[in-house]
């Protein structure tokens, strides 16, 4: 081969490899462009190579070896085309195989990308749709930040129709502008440091405000959560809720008669004026209770009617009271009267200077009061006592203080009625004692530490036992025998006379079957049992009674059930048809400690009574005083007119007995004829025969 030849060979080899060199570097660039040039490139410059090398071995040729071709220039050109042929055909390969992977790869990433900003703009659209059609409004806020980084406003960015509605400002109004600026129907101070903490805490608000819109106010529910440097809100109208919950809360907080705030209501100020001591010590409160004189006596005689609006008279003058005071004290004015039940008032006075201003708001209601309440055509005039408690420290609940003003106004009562006590020291300690009596009688119960003992009966015309009353007593661990005057209120506001009365019942029921069972002509026997208010008023109790006559055995007529007289004042009608029931079973029925009420003669006859017990106060006079000698006689005759038998209680002299028996009472009771006894004392009295002698 010759030089020109060689030089052509050389100079397409290098045409060749400058082609292949930019094909690679353009496919490499253009990673889609799939091209399989090098492998072709490299399988002909191993041709190429393989051509070189036949073309100079002299064995095929049949001649010497030339190595023109092979070693021209000084290359071994054929070597040259091998290696360049192998470099070519790695490196098509090589790139066919990244090329491949990495369109796979962005065809992956591609995909992926495409459904992700698929997904995003149908998330978007969702939440636009939802916005949109939200009932609640929707507000999306960006903090608006000064230099210093400090959040110094808040701008509105986003806002939903609802919102617009409910704000009353359009979306050109609102978007882009501040918050506090734009939104001053809800107080948008107050909004803004709302909406600065739940940016800066990162905590969920949520909240009901008032939204003044001209001339009536409207309250949102807003809702607000921290959303990237700025927050999103969500609110809705709840006037009507809230409106529907004021009317609620206001009916249960005031009474439905006056109007009056409650005593729930009055409860919860005087709880917060308690707070309001503890933490302010110059804070001053003071609690007036206030309970009507007489008011049993004007609701009986009047007519519960006209008891009403004797009620709604006397709250309404209380309020003007007070919002007279507001002016004319230098007072709180947190004052707030309220109707705490039945005839009973209350009066808060917040912020008094000291105990004068407390009594000098007393002294003037119950001048405004006692003026006369025209009601119905009546003029009629009622009084109040009034119990005074100043706060001072030491009164942790309301229950505490307004049981120390109803123990003051219970000495206000005490003391003549229309008058006013502060609660002191020595009704504290009366307090006190009532409160451990009340755990003692409590416990009392449960220990058995509560028994009978039994007063006897006599016949005034045959001088003979003809029956025992039952009368209770405590028999206090410490205290020794502890006489019913000193326990029975108590028991009775506790709830407590109504298991102990009937356990009263049951034992003195079976101790009358023994005595009849065991002694002659004990059949006769009679065993009187008194009874509470509380108990005639359980639904329970006719079969309650009925069971126990059967348990015991005895017969109906043998049980009397006494009722005292200031228990029927009042009630008598709602406990007619009790008393008939029970004198329908032949239980007999008796009117205890006649002549200490206030009821009038006639009252007796609505009432089905078979024996009527004049109390001791009248006894006790009856020799020494004539106008009680001539009570006793009109109550026996009214008795003997009514059907009704007489027992004379507490007869205590010999000159007591005669006139009583001169008066034609039928029976008596009295320490003269005995004490109350033991079971035992009892039974050997019943055994001895026991026959009184009675002076001619
Ligand atoms: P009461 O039913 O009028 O009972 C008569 C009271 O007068 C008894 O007082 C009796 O000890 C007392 N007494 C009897 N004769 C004389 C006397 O000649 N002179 C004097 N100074 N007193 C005499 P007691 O036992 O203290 O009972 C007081 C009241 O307690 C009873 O008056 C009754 O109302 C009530 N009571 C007693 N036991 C019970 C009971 O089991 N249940 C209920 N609900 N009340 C009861
Ligand atoms: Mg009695
Ligand atoms: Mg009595």
């Amino acid at each position: 081969m010759n030089d020109p030849i060689l030089e052509l060979f050389g100079a397409a080899a290098i045409v060749v490899i400058f082609v292949v060199m930019i094909e690679i570097i353009t496919g490499f660039l253009r990673p889609q462009a799939r091209s399989w040039a090098p492998v072709l490139i490299g399988l002909s410059l191993l041709g190429l190579g393989g051509l070189i090398t036949l073309t100079d071995t002299p064995a095929l040729w049949g001649s010497e070896a030339d190595p023109g071709l092979m070693e021209a220039g000084g290359f071994q050109w054929n070597i040259v085309c091998f290696l360049g042929g192998a470099l070519f055909i790695g490196t098509g390969f090589i790139r066919q195989l990244a090329l491949g992977r990495g369109r796979e790869y962005v065809q992956r990433l591609n995909s992926a990308l495409a459904s992700t900003s698929r997904e995003l703009s149908s998330s978007q659209e969702l939440l636009s749709s939802i916005v949109r059609s939200s009932i609640s409004g929707v507000m999306i806020l960006q903090a608006i930040r000064d230099e210093a980084g400090i959040v110094v406003d808040l701008e509105v960015r986003l806002v939903n129709e609802e919102a617009e509605q409910l704000l009353g400002r359009s979306k050109d109004a609102l978007i882009g502008k501040p918050l506090v600026k734009n939104l001053p129907c809800i107080r948008g101070e107050g909004l803004f440091h709302d909406a600065l903490s739940v940016i800066e805490t990162k905590l969920p608000f949520r909240d009901v405000r008032c939204c003044n819109h001209g001339d009536r106010d409207r309250w949102y529910q807003i809702h607000a959560v921290k959303h990237g440097d700025g927050i999103v809100a969500t609110f809705a109208d709840v006037t009507d809720q809230r409106q529907v919950e004021d009317r609620l809360r206001h009916a249960a907080q005031h009474d439905t008669l006056t109007g009056s705030p409650n005593r729930s209501l009055f409860t919860e100020r005087l709880e917060q004026a308690i707070n309001r001591s503890r933490r302010l010590p110059n804070y001053l409160f003071a609690v007036l209770f206030l309970d009507v004189d007489h008011f049993k006596t004007i609701n009986d005689s009047l007519g519960h009617e006209v008891g009403d609006q004797l009620l709604i008279s006397i709250s309404q003058r209380l309020r003007a009271n007070l919002r007279s005071m507001d002016t004319a004290t230098r007072m709180g004015e947190g004052h707030l009267p309220a109707r705490l039940g039945g005839d009973e008032f209350a009066v808060l006075l917040d912020g008094i200077r000291d105990v004068r201003d407390a009594l000098l708001v007393a002294e003037r209601i119950q001048k405004e009061l006692s003026a006369p309440h025209a009601i119905a055509g009546h003029d009629v005039t009622a009084t109040a006592s009034i119990g005074i408690v100043i706060s001072d420290g030491r009164y942790e609940r309301a229950d505490e203080i307004l049981r120390d003003a109803d123990r003051a106004m219970y000495h206000a009562k005490k003391s003549g009625k229309n008058r006013h006590v502060v609660f002191d020291e020595k009704m504290h300690s009366e307090v006190v004692n009532r409160l451990s009596l009340e755990k003692e009688l409590r416990s009392a119960a449960e220990h058995g530490e509560f028994r009978l003992v039994y007063q006897p009966i006599i016949s005034l015309e045959t001088a003979t036992l003809v029956g025992f009353e039952a009368l209770l007593r405590w028999a206090h661990p410490e205290r020794g025998i502890v006489l019913p005057k000193a326990f029975l209120g108590l028991a009775e506001d506790l709830g407590l006379i109504v298991p102990l009365g009937r356990r009263v019942i049951r034992e003195a029921c079976h101790q009358l079957k023994k005595w009849q069972t065991c002694h002659p002509g004990g059949t006769r026997l009679t065993m009187s049992v008194n009874i509470s208010k509380q108990q005639l008023s359980q639904a329970d109790l006719i079969p309650a009674i009925t069971d126990l006559i059967s348990e015991a055995g005895i017969e109906a007529r043998s049980l009397v059930l006494e009722i005292s007289e200031t228990n029927m004042i009042g009630s008598a009608t709602n406990l007619v048809p009790v008393l008939n029931q029970l004198q329908a079973m032949g239980v007999q029925l008796a009117m205890d400690d006649f002549g200490t009420g206030d009821s009038s003669l006639s009252f007796l006859h609505t009432l089905p009574l078979d024996i009527m017990k004049i109390d001791r106060s009248v006894i006790k006079n009856v020799v020494s005083k004539q106008d009680c000698a001539s009570i006793v006689r009109t109550m026996v005759l009214l008795a003997q007119n009514l059907n009704m038998k007489v027992v004379a209680e507490g007869i205590e002299t010999r000159e007591q007995l005669a006139h009583l028996k001169n008066l034609k009472c039928d029976y008596g009771q009295g320490f003269l004829f005995g004490q109350p006894l033991e079971p035992q004392d009892a039974e050997d009295l019943l055994s001895s025969d026991f026959r009184f002698t009675i002076a001619a």
